[in-house]
């Protein structure tokens, strides 16, 4: 009998009547000849109201109480799910985490899922009973409630269609689909018929709230189908799947608009000490994005990098810590900043979207104080007055608002694919949500520009990528940030082969702007780790950066998102690197 999971989040169970809504919804699936799943989050607003009464009390309450507390929404739900659907005339049984047997590991309001045992599942659903889940919840080896973080009813409504082999799994929502992006915020976006893995995996972690970017870590490793869609009509959604809608460079544009970003400035420039920062944020559990180290100045260098807003007092006092440790000047931060990225599968293989990009934003005469790019995404840090301006720009340069059909051919160049992804070997993993790594790759065909002290105004990343552009070079990372003397710093990678062009280009700019002359580095290996989940499995950055440093290796540019992390090294220590990444990964690989 097929089996299917529906999840209904907040809004979908605000009300008694909408939990009846919803009941129907599932009884009309069981009369479809369907086994049942309902996964629910907590009526409304109930998560955000607990957690503020806990704030009434103090800043830092317990982790593990707050788990005990926010558990509690979703218990509410569920029974009064089981209750609607039996006054429908429907078998049904309400499950909390730990009844189901949704074990977690003990990182309270931030747990990962280790295993789930279906057996009470299966044996209500041979029964003919509809099984109602609680969403966000599990539970530890010593028997602690504990929940996934906020927005985890999707990971487990998730989490569950892949433990089951569900045929898919609904996830019931206030919007009818995935959009390309926050259709709140834009009412130009458009809702798509369909969107990868890859691309709602970074969107989602990129601030695309519609998923918690996590169930889209279990959909891509378990193949689970994921259909987005209203819990107030019944239209089709859209289909979370493993290809894409199209061969457009760009799929979406998500914005976070509550960042912080955060500067550890004057860091003795030695192996280690950028793996000491990012191994005591790992340890909080924090997921860093943005992640710059700017080339040093008298042997000290400035690591900038961003945290969601939430986490900047947590941040804060891990950078004090390490601050301390490893002899850095200060700690400087900024605190309402927003970043705003576009993504793209197609971005592998087209060239000039940054450009595109940056002039886009550079029309509306906003100032990028942040870039980096991976191969899939590219992301822009601007003030949170003009986050909404840089969405609508951007989501407007690319045209996302149109449907692929409607596009004309892309004029941009073409750039040779990178990587052919293998299938995933699940069988290997011992917990549900371990990391995967699929391959660790070389380049070492690589040359580095860094241009210091460039003035930081609106166009500047725009004018630099479009004049290389026009030189027929394609850019592979582009990093920027702010330099200490509140001028902006570029660097960004070229093939080797190109380098001559690139540093003409660039130094022809430097004169233009008065600006110093650009530093460059000839040879320069790039070594990629690919898998799925990267970023917001907080240790895997730590652990590369602490494993080249433990053999001596100095780290460039990092460039981080959910499928690739990629860090520059010196060429000629490019192929020790990559053997000791082989051997530190050799059990998570695929
Ligand atoms: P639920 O309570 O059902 O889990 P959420 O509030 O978590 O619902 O997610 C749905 C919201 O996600 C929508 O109301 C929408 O504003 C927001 N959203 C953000 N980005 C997107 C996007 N790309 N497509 C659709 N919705 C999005
Ligand atoms: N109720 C939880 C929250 O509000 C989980 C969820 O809704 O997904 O974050
Ligand atoms: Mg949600």
């Amino acid at each position: 009998m097929p089996l299917i999971v529906q999840k209904f989040g907040g809004t979908s169970v605000a009300d008694t009547q909408k939990i009846l809504g919803a009941a129907r919804k599932a009884i009309r699936a069981a009369q479809a000849g369907n086994q049942v799943v309902v996964v629910v989050s907590a009526m409304g607003k109930t998560t955000d109201h607990l957690v503020s009464l806990a704030k009434e009390i103090t800043d830092r309450p317990s982790h593990r109480e707050m788990d005990m507390l926010l558990s509690s929404g979703e218990q509410v739900t569920i029974a009064l799910m089981a209750i609607a659907l039996e006054s429908l005339g429907y078998k049904a049984v309400s499950m909390t985490g730990a009844q189901i047997g949704i074990k977690t590991d003990s990182s309270h309001t931030k747990a990962r899922i280790r295993s789930i045992s279906t057996d009470s599942m299966r044996k209500a659903l041979d029964a003919g009973k509809i099984v109602i889940a609680a969403g966000f919840q599990g539970i530890d080896d010593e028997g602690n409630i504990t929940t996934l973080g906020r927005g985890g009813s999707d990971t487990s409504a998730v989490a569950l269609a892949a433990a089951l082999g569900a045929d898919e799994c609904e996830i019931y929502t206030d919007v009818d689909g995935v959009y390309t992006t926050d259709p709140r915020l834009l009412a130009e976006a458009r809702k798509v018929s369909q969107i990868s893995y890859d691309e709602m995996l970074e969107l989602a972690s990129l601030g695309a709230g519609v998923m918690h970017s996590r169930s889209i870590e279990f959909a891509k490793k378990f193949g689970v189908t994921v259909h987005v869609r209203s819990s107030f009509t019944d239209t089709p959604g859209s289909l979370i799947v493993g290809t894409p809608e199209s061969n457009t460079a760009v799929a979406g544009a998500a914005i976070a608009k509550n960042e912080a970003r955060l500067t550890l400035v004057g860091v003795p420039d030695k192996p280690g000490n950028a793996m000491r920062l990012f191994a005591r944020i790992a340890e909080a559990k924090i997921a860093t994005d943005m992640i710059v180290q700017n080339i040093g100045q008298e042997e000290r260098t400035d690591i900038s990098f961003t945290v969601p807003g939430n986490d900047l007092t947590a941040t804060l006092d891990v950078l004090k810590t390490v601050s301390e440790e490893i002899g850095a000047e200060r700690v400087d931060y900024q605190k309402n900043v927003a970043k705003v990225s576009v993504v793209g599968l197609g971005m592998e293989k087209q060239g000039g979207v940054a450009e595109k990009m940056f002039r886009a934003v550079s029309r509306k005469m906003i100032n990028i104080s942040m870039i980096t790019t991976s191969e899939i995404k590219i992301s822009t840090l601007v003030s949170w007055e003009d986050a909404i301006e840089t969405l609508r720009a951007v989501h407007s340069v690319f045209q996302l608002e149109k449907t692929p059909s409607q596009l004309h051919s892309q004029e941009l160049s073409v750039k040779p694919a990178k990587q052919v992804k293998p299938e995933l070997d699940v069988a290997r993993i011992s917990g549900m949500e371990d990391i995967l790594i699929e391959a660790i790759h070389l380049d070492q065909a690589q040359a580095r520009i860094t241009m210091p002290n460039v003035p930081d105004k609106p166009g500047i990343a725009a004018e630099m990528f479009e004049r290389i552009a026009e030189a027929g070079i394609v850019v592979d990372m582009i990093v920027q940030s702010c330099g200490r003397n509140g001028k902006a710093i570029i660097t960004y990678t070229v093939p080797r082969t190109m380098l001559d062009i690139a540093l003409g280009v660039t130094k022809k700019l430097a004169g233009e702007w008065k600006s110093d002359e650009p530093l460059h580095n000839p040879t320069v290996a790039i070594l990629s780790v690919c898998g799925t989940g990267l970023r917001s499995h907080t240790g895997l950055a730590y652990r590369m950066f602490k494993t080249l440093a433990d053999g001596g290796i100095n780290v460039n540019i990092i460039s981080t998102s959910e499928r690739n992390i990629s860090i520059t090294v010196n060429n000629a220590q490019g192929k020790h690197g990559l053997q000791l990444l082989k051997k530190e990964f050799a059990n998570d690989m695929i």
